[in-house]
């Protein structure tokens, strides 16, 4: 086991390099803390790297949460004007193929709440090529997304942290406890830190188990998949979200019309909402497109990825989507944690020592105003 010495004694440790360690390293540094980030993995491998990198304010409710996603963006817009990673102000397209979406995108826009507008089947086809013009009604566009590339971003912002703000990375580092004023890795390795805010993503099991268990928060996996590059298809395409979105998204509960799209699609589609699927296309640097998605949760997770999901994603994104080849070249899934309520679970567990887990389908889009939030609190509580 290592002695302690002064090199070994940081401010604040993170424990998971994933968005939201990285979110809390970066306003951690950012008021002068001497920050220690652990990662068990070599570089993240969690779902901040299996996503879309959707920056997808639009998609929160008006309001606080709404206000939070705006904040994450222009933190998100700083890191690309400072060449930290890439990211694009691609904006997003909701379109709607039956009459019911169109009436849902149609009150929401009425609402001011968002910084959107309707848009027309003819500014659609000029605004994207991806949309399939065949039996489209009309749109939504919102210029609030952004793209980033999830599966580059998480370790380019550890670099940076690493270079810029001296923020001392540890990859290859399992912690095992944390106790004391000390966090402890597998292999024996201790460090003394003032302040530990535990960012473990999908694992509710090694750090405060029990704190887990009754936070209320349950694991949900998601399938996806990515085409080859697409000619004529870049990353200034805007996002593009289906009328399946319309029922996934809090942000459109506001609307009196949507309880009867809801209750269409689980009257003639019962199996999208059983795999709860909702289909979105996002574009890789490289013209690539991204597909998703399905929601199964709790004991319905299986290792194992269920054809039957891809063949219904597919399905649906061939009505709201038209590309060249639809020929699948990668196909994964990802594991994240939500709460029922909560856009993240928020513990103290100690005088010093937070759980920050549990941002479900959203943490790129609240990871770095959430951290914001949170650092903003423990300033103002003197913490
Ligand atoms: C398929 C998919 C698509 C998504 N699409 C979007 C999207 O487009 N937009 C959006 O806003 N959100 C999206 N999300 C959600 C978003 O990806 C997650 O909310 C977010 O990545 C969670 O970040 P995290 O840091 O909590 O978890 P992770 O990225 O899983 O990171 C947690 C890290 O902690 C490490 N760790 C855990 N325990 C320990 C330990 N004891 N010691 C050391 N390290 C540890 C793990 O190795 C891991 O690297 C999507 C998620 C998935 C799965």
């Amino acid at each position: 086991m290592n002695m302690n010495n002064d090199s070994d004694q940081f401010d604040v440790a993170i424990i998971g390099g994933g968005i939201v360690g990285l979110a809390h390293a970066w306003r951690a540094a950012t008021r002068g803390n001497r920050v220690l980030l652990l990662e068990r993995t070599q570089v993240a491998e969690g779902a901040s790297v299996r996503n879309f990198g959707m920056v997808w304010p639009v998609g929160q409710p008006a309001g606080e949460l709404y206000e939070i996603a705006l904040q994450s963006r222009d933190l998100w817009l700083q890191l690309g004007d400072q060449g930290v990673t890439q990211v694009e102000a691609c904006g997003s397209l909701h379109l709607a193929h039956h009459q019911d979406e169109l009436e849902v995108l149609n009150e929401f826009c009425q609402q001011q709440s968002h910084q959107v507008r309707m848009v027309t089947p003819a500014e659609i086809s000029k605004q994207s090529p991806l949309a399939n013009p065949s039996g489209l009604l009309g749109g939504m566009f919102s210029p609030t997304e952004l793209r980033v590339d999830p599966r580059t971003a998480s370790h380019s912002i550890a670099n940076w942290l690493a270079e810029r703000h001296n923020v001392q990375l540890c990859f290859n580092s399992s912690v095992t406890s944390v106790a004391d004023g000390q966090v402890t890795t597998a292999d024996g390795r201790q460090w003394g830190v003032d302040r530990v805010i535990i960012c473990s993503g999908s694992d509710l099991q090694t750090l405060y188990p029990d704190d887990f268990a009754s936070s209320g928060l349950k694991l949900c996996k998601l399938q996806m998949l990515r085409t080859g590059p697409q000619p004529g298809i870049d990353e200034k395409t805007p996002h593009i979200a289906s009328g399946l979105t319309l029922r996934h998204y809090t942000s459109f509960e506001s609307c009196h019309s949507q309880p009867s799209l809801r209750e269409r699609i689980a009257r003639d589609s019962p199996l999208l909402d059983h795999y709860g699927i909702h289909v979105m296309a996002s574009v890789f640097p490289g013209g690539e497109v991204v597909l998703g998605d399905s929601h199964e949760y709790g004991e319905n997770i299986s290792p194992f990825d269920k054809t039957e999901i891809d063949d219904l994603i597919l399905c649906e994104l061939r009505k709201v989507i038209q590309l060249e080849s639809w020929a699948i070249e990668q196909r994964w899934h990802g594991v994240y944690a939500k709460h029922a309520t909560l856009p993240v679970f928020e513990k103290q567990i100690e005088p010093h020592v937070h759980l920050f887990v549990g941002t479900g389908g959203a943490g790129m889009t609240m990871s770095f105003g959430l951290a914001e939030q949170a650092w903003q609190k423990w300033e103002s509580l003197n913490q």
